[in-house]
């Protein structure tokens, strides 16, 4: 730390928690943050990534754990928010008994923090840390969970795309619309499967041109370079890979009419939504359009039922619909009205939870 204390960037993340986990043995050096447990345990993934600093670490899953409390309010969820980052590349240290190290230390908070995965680490990470803890969730179905969540954030993102449709052409349908994604990874090439099948028209976009390729040839996709995907003249704009997309040189680039899309923290500041509505732009609030995969796992505790989870992922149609009827109502950015609406959920019932039971 050069000038803040370790507490001074806790406080300034608004965490409830921060625990460091070193063990020399295994090379594991985490941090798990918890932000809120106001709705219930804290839920979120574990980010295997080679921070260029510990500072930065502590401040990316202090910010991380702070928007998973956002996305589990708004979605409805009984969960609280919380991120861990294991310190390190994984390419180089991954190991079983790192992970199981891990798995202890997450084992030792007694179910305030239920890791999964996140960048840099696996369903079968997770099933080594299931080795030591039950407080993880997304195994291996096997085992009893409710595996990857990126194909049901993918239905939700869907459902995110309707209510979008809904609000801007009066109608949910999606057929001959034209969408635009970028990042046909996990998550872009279920979102791609489930357009092609409701005759959208699809253009996409990936680093990686062999994962844009193929989409073209499954589904009949247009493909462009991932630095024009944001230019593309198309209905909406589907940001499925990186954060920071929208920023003040893309947004005035954008050749869309709405952004809905998977990629965590897709604003590169709040000035941005301010941006975006000021172009005309409507902009499906990232935490709320990608929620499924966290809504999908949050079934886990009741017996992991697909159709179930599904069933509930729909409802992200429902609430894009509330967040974009309040944004007008209170004339603020659908981004603030998103916000609002997890404050008052987390502060309403974070009242009842102060009613004693037996
Ligand atoms: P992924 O790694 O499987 O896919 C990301 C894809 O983006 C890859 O194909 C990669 O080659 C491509 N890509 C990277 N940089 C790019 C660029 N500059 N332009 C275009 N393409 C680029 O990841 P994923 O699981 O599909 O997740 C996608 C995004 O959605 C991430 O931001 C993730 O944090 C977010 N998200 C995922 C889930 C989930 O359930 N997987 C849930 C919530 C949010």
């Amino acid at each position: 730390m050069v000038d803040e204390t370790v507490f001074e960037v806790v406080d300034a993340g608004g965490c409830e928690q921060v625990v460091f986990c070193n063990h020399p043995p295994s090379g594991l050096r985490a941090i798990v943050a918890i932000h809120s447990t106001a709705l219930g345990p804290a839920l979120g993934g574990t980010r295997f990534y080679p921070f260029a600093s510990e500072r930065d670490a502590l401040v990316d899953v202090c910010r991380l754990a702070r928007g998973m409390t956002y996305k589990h309010a708004v979605c409805g969820n009984d969960l609280g928010g919380g991120k861990a980052v294991i310190l390190g590349d994984p390419a180089k240290l991954r190991s079983e008994p790192l992970l199981r190290a891990y798995g202890r230390f997450v084992d030792g908070l007694a179910g305030r923090y239920l890791t999964a995965e996140d960048v840099g680490t696996t369903q079968a990470d997770m099933d080594l840390v299931r080795r030591e803890t039950p407080y993880v969730t997304g195994v291996s179905e096997s085992l009893g969970g409710s595996g990857d969540p990126s194909p049901a954030t993918a239905w939700g993102v869907l459902w995110a795309m309707r209510a979008t449709a809904e609000r801007l052409w009066g109608s949910p349908s999606l057929a001959g619309r034209h969408v635009c994604i970028s990042g046909v990874g996990k998550v872009g090439a279920a979102l791609a499967g489930h357009l092609a099948d409701e005759g959208t028209k699809l253009t996409v976009a990936d680093v990686d041109g062999a994962k844009a390729s193929a989409i073209a040839d499954r589904h009949g996709a247009l493909v462009v370079g991932p630095e024009a995907a944001h230019t593309v003249g198309c209905d909406i704009f589907a940001p499925c890979a990186l954060g920071a997309v929208l920023n003040r040189h893309s947004i005035g680039e954008l050749g869309c009419a709405a952004v809905v899309g998977s990629a965590n923290n897709q604003l590169a500041t709040e000035a941005d939504a301010e941006r975006l509505a000021d172009r005309g732009v409507l902009y499906a609030p990232d935490f709320v359009a990608n929620a499924g995969g966290v809504m999908n796992i949050a079934e886990e505790p009741n017996g992991y039922d697909r159709d179930r989870a599904y069933e509930r992922i729909t409802t992200i149609h429902a609430t894009l619909l509330e967040v974009f009827a309040r944004a007008d109502a209170e004339r603020v950015t659908p981004s603030e009205a998103a916000n609002r609406l997890a404050e008052e959920r987390i502060h309403a019932v974070g009242q009842v939870k102060l009613l004693r039971g037996r």
